[in-house]
């Protein structure tokens, strides 16, 4: 790597302060980069539930200097449950950070973390690294033969380089030719979003219970599976409920209304203890529409100028809870591209290495992605009873086959993981599969590739 005192500074627009752009700009700042973020919104969004940092975006986290800062703010689910639906007995427990399982296994932790929370710590962090963030500034136009963004209230903002992190509908897509006419696909699904409040979960024993142990559950059910896990420091309890539903085919901007939580009670009404009573405490949830898009065909302008990442690049579905790992992953590979450049006119072979870094792994975790969420969605169709038997006989056979793993020592499992290869074609979700998911390094990978294929002017 060159000396970071030495390297040229380039001026970068980020369109969007989601978790990817917030993501890109503390990680390009953190580099001497001259970064603005345009946001649309008017203040960062208190918008979101929780989200899954696995150990593939924690590591990135941690190799920034935030690893202290982020356990603040995050939980550390010990174990993960899955419960029938009418019962509650659990078919099968899997660890996740009991004993530092994960972090044994793949190096780094899986925190939970409450949405805003982790947009606002990557935010701040950006900020104290010289990015400046400009609120109430929605791209309307993006000129990839300028790099010039345009607003909505008429700015315009000039850049050597310009990122789009501006999610599924994103501005800065329509400014790459060859994307200009790719549409966003609605699932055949909908979900259930919102936050149980800890405290009074604790008033009453059945979720009482399940807030003590922290653990991640999984309800198992014939109309819905619903997946409840601890963020917000712990205060709050993060629900999601997907429901085989038709979706409202309404413009994008209506498509996750808030609801009246007794909608979500009444559609899973047919759970037992402690689903219904967890959900009767609900006081706001919203309808997310679950929307995804199809394979790009580039995520860069033929000029170089214009880069896509995270959502505004591969949108998937939501099952295998990987958007935002991918979305930081892109994050940090983009860095470590353009933080190599020597002169501007390298910008563009930095964006081309990016890219040939990127688009492999995200398509095969856009695959898996698509490949979770056609499980979920078997458990809640007609061949229910089917699907069910098969996946409760492969919950207890893993459970079965974890118990021998658990007795091992914390040094004996590391050495057995290091003996264990990832690999990407490996079935989903076999442990060669979520070694190659959890266990990848995107800053190494990163260096190793500009180390084998120097960029070029
Ligand atoms: C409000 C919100 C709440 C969410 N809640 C959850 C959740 O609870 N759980 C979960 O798993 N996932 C949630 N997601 C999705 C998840 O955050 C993303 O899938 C993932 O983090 C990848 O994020 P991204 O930064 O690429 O895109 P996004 O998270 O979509 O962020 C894009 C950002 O760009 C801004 N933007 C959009 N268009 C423009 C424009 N034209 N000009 C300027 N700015 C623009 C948006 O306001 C937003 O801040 C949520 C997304 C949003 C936007």
């Amino acid at each position: 790597m060159r000396d970071p005192d030495t390297q040229p500074k380039f001026s970068i627009i980020v369109i969007g302060a989601g978790i990817c752009g917030c993501a890109s700009a503390l990680g390009l700042a953190r580099r001497g980069h001259r970064v603005c973020v345009l946001e649309a919104r008017p203040a960062l969004s208190e918008l979101g539930a929780g989200l899954q940092i696995s150990p593939n975006g924690s590591r990135i986290l941690c190799a920034w200097g935030l690893r202290a800062r982020f356990e603040e703010f995050v939980c550390q689910p010990p174990w993960v449950q899955y419960r029938t639906y009418d019962t509650g007995e659990t078919l099968g427990k899997h660890p996740r950070n009991i004993n530092s399982w994960y972090e044994d296994i793949y190096g780094s932790p899986l925190w939970t973390i409450y949405r805003p929370h982790y947009q606002q710590l990557l935010a701040e962090s950006a900020v104290s690294h010289g990015a400046e963030l400009v609120f109430s500034a929605k791209a309307v136009k993006v000129d990839a033969d300028t790099g010039t963004v345009y607003t909505t209230d008429g700015r315009c903002f000039k850049a050597d380089l310009i990122v789009g992190a501006d999610g599924i509908w994103s501005k800065a897509r329509a400014g790459i030719a060859s994307c200009r006419d790719i549409v966003p696909i609605v699932w055949d699904e909908y979900a259930y979003r919102c936050l149980a409040d800890r405290d009074h979960m604790l008033t009453a024993p059945p979720t009482a219970a399940l807030s003590n142990n922290g653990d991640t559950n999984f309800f198992l059910g014939p109309s819905g599976i619903l997946l409840c896990y601890p963020c917000n420091q712990g205060k709050s309890f993060n629900i999601v409920a997907p429901c085989h539903r038709p979706v409202n085919k309404e413009a994008h901007d209506t498509f996750n209304p808030e609801v009246d939580p007794v909608e979500l009670v009444d559609a899973y009404k047919d759970f037992f203890s402690p689903v219904p009573e967890l959900l009767s405490s609900i006081k706001k949830c919203v309808k997310w529409t679950i929307v995804y898009l199809p394979d790009l065909p580039t995520y860069s302008s033929e000029n170089g100028r214009i880069v896509l990442l995270g959502d505004a690049a591969h949108a998937m579905l939501p099952a295998a809870a990987s958007a935002s790992n991918m979305a930081v992953e892109d994050a940090a590979a983009l860095c470590e591209c353009i933080s190599a450049c020597k002169v501007v006119s390298e910008l563009k072979s930095a964006v081309k290495a990016y890219e040939a870094i990127r688009k492999r792994r995200n398509d095969r975790v856009w695959e898996i992605s698509m490949i979770s969420q056609r499980n979920v969605s078997s458990y809640t169709a007609k061949s229910y009873n089917d699907a069910v038997a098969a996946r409760n006989e492969g919950l207890r056979k893993a459970t079965e086959e974890l118990a021998e793993y658990l007795k091992l020592s914390s040094e004996d499992r590391k050495a057995l993981q290091a003996s264990q290869v990832g690999d990407e074609a490996a079935i989903y979700p076999s442990p060669a599969l979520l070694k190659w998911l959890y266990g990848y390094d995107t800053i190494t990978v990163s260096r190793e590739y500009l180390r084998d294929n120097p960029l070029s002017q």
